[in-house]
């Protein structure tokens, strides 16, 4: 198993920021990948599909959003 956090694009300020949640994958990319690219034609580990309809504060315009593109939702390795 690997670690990985969660980042999304934001709508609001066009920048990418972590969802601040940690996952434990098997099957995840070396460095940071899309859960479109990471899954493509796979079904998303519910250890994934859990967090990603969760509300992320935008920290540069304080609003919360939501993510739903799966292009714009990216798992990031965290080395230990
Ligand atoms: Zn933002």
């Amino acid at each position: 198993m690997a670690k990985y956090q969660i980042h999304v694009f934001c709508n609001e300020c066009f920048e990418t920021h972590p969802m601040g949640v940690l996952v434990d994958l098997n099957d995840g990319p070396a460095d940071k990948e899309s859960l479109n690219n990471t899954y493509a034609g796979k079904e998303l580990p519910s250890a994934v599909a859990n967090f990603i309809n969760n509300k992320t504060m935008c920290p540069n315009t304080r609003k919360m959003f939501t993510q739903t593109d799966n292009d714009q939702i990216f798992l990031v390795a965290v080395s230990d």
